[in-house]
């Protein structure tokens, strides 16, 4: 009998998801290589090393990829990359990291996507589940990759944050609930600056669904609603919206409740008593709470779980109070919707000072300019290049300064700031002129307010 030669898997990008996935490839009896054109961190370079996974970094070798049998691809690697080009000009299969690891388990698959509350989702999803005691692991963007778990601590339900880039190389993974929050415009730089190339990724999550499967979405966002009619889906569509509308199953009543109609009897509860504030929550709320019930959680683990969940950091987080002044960390709000819901959860009076900036990714702050009017006491704009921001704003608003750094757009704040008022720090862009995160903004930010106290 001939020998059959081991399958080659070849991982490109060597950060969490990637050193995953050459984990579970070892342990199910691939041969693995992994390779990355920069450096890898000490700590995944050391698992490599105790695992016996061969790796290079700082480079790639074409030889030692391209006679894969099978590619796995980091999704922060674009796919007009020319070694992405070349592998798929070879005919050799690239899947991510979610698509591999969904191939060794049955475990059911809680998906969230969206261009904006993905995390937070996630994590109160994650949150109501194991507070119910459903074993539940968490994946995808936030904790331990999937294929790492599924390798060495399996989990009865995973948990799973989906950007548009890991849904790109999906193709036979299905979730068993899918969340779909809202679709507004990102990262469009990578999708050839048309919308519906960003669209169709994310609808990906529908791929493969079948009628017991549930698929979890805003009805009224425009490009859902359009994209929905032109695709097919099997699942069961379940939709949630502010006020109840044909079919809806998540919405508020007349009583100011959160109503939720899955699997139970109907779920209700005082908006009041949800953990976190604003419209954009009450939809996570609504999200996290149907996708509960469709895996059966009971209507009381659920509504205490909605009620004492803490919030993630950097996501509308609440500093500190100083001089009576309250600031705010909302460091995630890298884009202009997301912005929108912050000032949405603001006081109607205008008593917010706004601080925002950094690297703008193409912005139409027009999105946000009735709100401005209406709740903006001041900005601060806080950036390498603001002249958009003072363009723009500068006879929007009572007040407005230029600063270029933390230190200085925190004095600035301070200044417009009177007691009763708001200091938000939502800046519509990426952290990437000033910081190297939009963590290590947040973590700067809440040091720089604690040095007011
Ligand atoms: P993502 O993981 O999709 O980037 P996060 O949960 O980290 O989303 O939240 C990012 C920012 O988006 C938050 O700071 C908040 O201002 C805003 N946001 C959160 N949930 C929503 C939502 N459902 N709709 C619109 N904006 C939201």
């Amino acid at each position: 009998m001939q020998q059959q030669h081991k399958k080659r898997l070849v991982i490109l990008g060597g950060g969490e998801s990637g050193v995953g996935a050459a984990i579970l490839g070892k342990d199910r009896g691939w041969d693995v290589f992994l390779s990355d054109s920069g450096e890898i961190a000490p700590h995944y370079s050391r698992v490599l090393s105790d695992e016996g996974i061969p790796f290079e970094h700082g480079h790639h070798t074409a030889e030692l990829i391209l006679n894969a049998t099978e590619v796995i691809k980091s999704p922060g690697i674009p796919p007009t990359a020319p070694l992405v080009r070349e592998l798929t000009a070879k005919g050799i299969p690239v899947i991510s990291e979610i698509e591999f690891a969904g191939r060794y388990t049955d475990a059911k698959m809680v998906c969230i996507t969206g261009s904006n509350g993905k995390t937070t989702t996630t994590m109160l999803i994650h949150h109501i589940l194991c507070s119910s005691g459903i074993d539940a692991g968490l994946a995808g963007n936030v904790g331990k990759s999937l294929a790492l778990q599924v390798a060495r601590e399996p989990h009865d339900v995973y948990v799973v944050e989906l950007s548009s880039f890991q849904l790109e190389n999906m193709y036979d993974f299905k979730a068993n609930v899918a969340v779909m929050l809202n679709i507004t415009p990102d990262h469009l730089d990578r999708y050839d600056y048309d919308m519906q190339n960003y669209v169709n990724a994310k609808f990906r999550i529908i791929r493969n669904m079948t009628p017991t499967d549930s698929f979890i979405f805003w009805q009224d966002d425009p490009v859902i609603e359009r994209q929905l009619e032109r695709v097919a889906t099997d699942a069961r569509l379940m939709p949630f919206a502010e006020s109840c509308e044909e079919n809806t199953k998540a919405y508020v009543d007349a009583e100011n409740e959160l109503v939720i109609k899955a699997e139970n009897s109907p779920l209700v509860m005082p908006r009041a008593d949800l953990a976190l504030n604003g419209l954009h929550n009450l939809f996570n709320a609504m999200a996290a709470g149907l996708s509960a019930s469709i895996l059966h959680v009971k209507n009381s683990d659920i509504r205490r779980a909605l009620s004492d969940f803490e919030g993630v950091e950097h996501r509308l987080e609440f500093v500190a109070t100083v001089d009576g002044v309250r600031w705010i960390n909302d460091s995630k709000a890298t884009n202009v919707n997301s912005c929108w819901y912050a000032l949405e959860s603001m006081p109607q009076s205008r008593s917010t000072v706004l601080i925002l900036g950094g690297k703008d990714k193409g912005n139409d702050y027009s999105e946000i300019l009735p709100l401005v009017r209406s709740k903006v006491k001041a900005i601060v704009a806080m950036g390498l290049h603001n002249e958009k921001i003072m363009e723009f704003f500068g006879n929007e608003v009572p007040a407005i300064a230029d600063t270029n750094t933390l230190a200085d757009a925190v004095a600035a704040a301070r200044s417009f700031a009177s007691e009763g008022d708001t200091v938000l720090l939502s800046p519509c862009c990426a952290s990437f002129d000033l910081f190297h995160s939009y963590e290590e903004r947040g973590h700067l930010f809440k040091q720089a307010v604690a040095g007011l106290e």
